[in-house]
């Protein structure tokens, strides 16, 4: 490269001499001149070019500066908008900790102005969430180490205290030395807002704002740790509310929601502040007892909280009764950890609410077993309809003079092929507490009604079918429709279906059953008050429903002989009715006695196993076609039907 330049620079030098000479004649000139001035020539070139390439070299350093700086200069245009447009507030100080600028987003956190900050040490943020330790260690980290990052409180200017995610970091000079802090910090009171929610709404029950199980769960655990090293007993009390389903049914989920709410509020006056109260499903709730010196304080808990609720619940206008069952069971006397336990008050629960309600019970071994059984029940009877294993029986009902059978009673029977023959008395409140009562009902009102349809088909003269309801079907609200559905589609005569309905149904809200007896009876259906005289049947009321017939509860029919407490309540229900110009049927004649001692009185119609138990639908053809099925000049020497072997009849004349 240098070769070719000093080439170059001679080439020139000969070509600047050829011209010379041509210029000034060469004679005029020593060879010393021209040698000279050519080696003049020479060197002056060679500095010009010098000179160039150094001015190029200069203007290509000057332009890389340019871009450096242009570059630089965007970048701090850039920190200079994040420094004033973060949410982050950012703040520098010197070494000591004063402060020396700040954005506007620490102005929106904090509460302090630029103005109102700098010049001011930084302890203005600190608040006594901290002690002075924590302050000295953050400072020897930060001298030490040069950062520090974590979670703090702070003291917004306003006084209030906020919790901040802070980042601190040292800014040190060419030698090391630190001539800055840079501390960065986000203000979290949102996040933890929105933690302590998610926290709240993962341990406690949206509707009544109590602890759910997994929160009951981790007190109950608290609880049985503490009872253990002081040697307490802890009672954990399973309260259901008895039948309430139907009241969501008959009058919607906003009354039921608000009658709930009442609930947890009066269960939560019985407590004391130690124990908890938790809603662990939709009518049920839990509380934890503790600090007991023996398991019998639990009975008196148990007493105050179904004390409790037995006043009436009042939503809008309307009164609605309830009452609950408890079941109890008992740390460290029955065995088990928190789910254990749970399930044992459940069970003994549930044994409470068999046993008619309003009551409460301590867990057993025997419970164990009940609880077993019932969930057997409750899985098999799911199948049941499915598999055909229901079917009904029908017992008759017998005029007492003209010894005609003027109805049946439609019963409900399962075969099933794990347990036998289920009782309804067993299985029928299973099937309350579950939707299945609702299917159940539905097939027995149809079936009953075909069948009855069937009878007359078969040219049998009309009679009654009676078929009992559910609870549960005479809250719901669309039962008229429900009912008349039925009878178009299988085309019974409304005046041929009784519906059997019990007191306890009208009790929850009198004025609503009313009107529904009212719709049912304006169907021209036919109603009746089964086992009546065992709830709290309140004379008063009776006035007031539409209803036509009393069946007096064979438990005062069967000792009505021999018990004149019995013969007396059977007398007054008879004469009452009579005033009431209602119809009674007694239920559970077994004797010729009783039939006649309620003959005597003026009752009406008898059902019992002195005529038939529940038959099938074959056996009740054979009555049927018997014009009069007793006579009340015959002897009672009761002769048996062919076919099934258990329908009792009387000899014809
Ligand atoms: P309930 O409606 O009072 O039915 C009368 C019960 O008394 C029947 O029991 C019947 O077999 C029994 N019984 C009749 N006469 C005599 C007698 O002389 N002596 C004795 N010891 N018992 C007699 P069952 O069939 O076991 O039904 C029991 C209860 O189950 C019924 O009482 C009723 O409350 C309920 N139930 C039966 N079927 C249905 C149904 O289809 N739906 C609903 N919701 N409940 C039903
Ligand atoms: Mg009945
Ligand atoms: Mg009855």
């Amino acid at each position: 490269m240098r070769g070719m330049r000093t080439l170059h620079l001679l080439a020139i030098a000969v070509l600047t001499l050829v011209t010379l000479a041509e210029i000034f004649p060469l004679m005029m000139l020593a060879h010393w001149q021209i040698a000279a001035l050519c080696v003049f020539v020479v060197v002056l070139l060679g500095l010009i070019q010098q000179r160039t390439q150094e001015l190029i070299a200069t203007n290509q350093a000057l332009k890389i500066e340019v871009d450096v700086r242009r570059k630089a200069e965007v970048e701090l245009c850039l920190a200079a908008n994040v420094y004033q447009n973060t949410t982050e507030a950012i703040l520098v100080t010197d070494p000591l900790r004063i402060i020396e600028s700040v954005n506007p987003a620490f102005t929106d956190i904090t509460g302090y102005t630029q103005d109102e900050a700098v010049g001011h040490s930084i302890t203005l943020l600190y608040s006594n969430h901290h002690d002075e330790a924590f302050y000295r260690q953050l400072h020897d980290e930060l001298d030490t180490h040069g950062s520090w990052r974590g979670e703090m409180w702070s003291q917004r200017k306003n006084g209030s205290i906020y919790p901040e995610y802070v980042s601190i970091n040292a800014i040190r000079d060419g030698d090391g030395v630190i001539r800055h802090f840079v501390r960065v910090f986000s203000d979290l009171s949102g996040i933890k807002r929105s933690e302590q929610q998610l926290q709240f709404i993962v341990h406690h029950d949206s509707l009544t704002g109590l602890p759910n199980r997994l929160l009951l769960k981790d007190r109950m655990r608290q609880a049985f740790s503490y009872a253990l090293r002081f040697n307490q007993v802890v009672a954990v009390l399973f309260l259901g509310l008895d039948r309430f389903t139907m009241i969501n049914e008959a009058v919607g989920r906003g009354v039921g929601d608000s009658i709930l709410r009442d609930v947890g509020n009066r269960l939560l006056h019985c407590l004391r502040d130690e124990d908890s109260l938790a809603r662990v499903g939709g009518d049920e709730f839990v509380i934890i007892a503790t600090g007991l010196q023996h398991g019998g304080t639990a009975n008196r808990i148990a007493q105050k909280l179904l004390l409790s609720l037995s006043e009436p619940f009042i939503v809008e206008t309307d009164r609605y009764f309830l009452s609950a069952s408890i079941g109890i069971s008992l740390f460290p006397m029955d065995e088990g950890d928190e789910d254990g336990h749970l399930g044992k008050a459940e069970a003994a629960m549930r044994r409470a609410k068999d046993q008619g309600g309003n009551s409460h019970h301590f867990f057993t071994k025997e419970i164990n077993a009940v609880s077993n059984k019932r969930m057997a029940i409750e899985n098999g009877l799911r199948l049941a309809l499915e598999r055909n294993e229901l079917f009904l029986h029908y017992q008759p009902q017998i005029h007492i003079i003209t010894g005609r059978l003027v109805g049946v009673e439609a019963l409900i029977r399962w075969k099933s092929p794990e347990l036998g023959l289920v009782s309804p008395v067993n299985f029928i409140p299973i099937a309350e507490e579950s939707d299945l009562i609702a299917l159940i009902g539905d097939w027995v009102l149809r079936t009953a009604c075909q069948q009855s349809v069937l009878w007359q088909e078969e040219g049998f003269a009309p009679i009654r079918m009676a078929v009992n309801l559910s609870a549960r079907q005479f809250q719901n609200r669309d039962l008229p429709a429900k009912v008349r559905q039925v009878l178009q589609d299988t085309g019974l005569d409304p005046q041929y279906l009784e519906l059997e309905l019990t007191e306890g149904m009208f009790m929850r809200n009198v004025n609503e059953a009313v009107t529904t007896l009212q719709t049912l009876k304006d169907m021209n259906l036919y109603l009746s008050i089964d086992d009546f005289g065992t709830g709290y049947s309140s004379l008063s009321y009776l006035k007031r429903f539409p209803i036509h017939t009393l069946k007096i509860d064979r438990a005062f029919v069967r000792d009505i002989i021999s018990d004149p407490d019995d013969a007396a309540i059977t007398k007054t229900i008879i004469s009452m009715a009579k005033n009431l110009n209602l119809h009674v049927v007694a239920e559970g004649v077994a004797s010729p006695d009783q039939l006649e001692f309620l003959r005597s009185l003026g009752c009406d119609l008898v059902q019992g196993f002195l005529f038939s138990p529940p038959v099938s639908p074959e056996e009740i053809s054979l009555f049927l076609e018997e014009d009069v099925v007793y006579r009340q000049e015959d002897s009672f020497a009761p002769k048996l039907h062919s076919g099934s072997g258990s329908v009792i009849v009387f000899p014809e004349h």
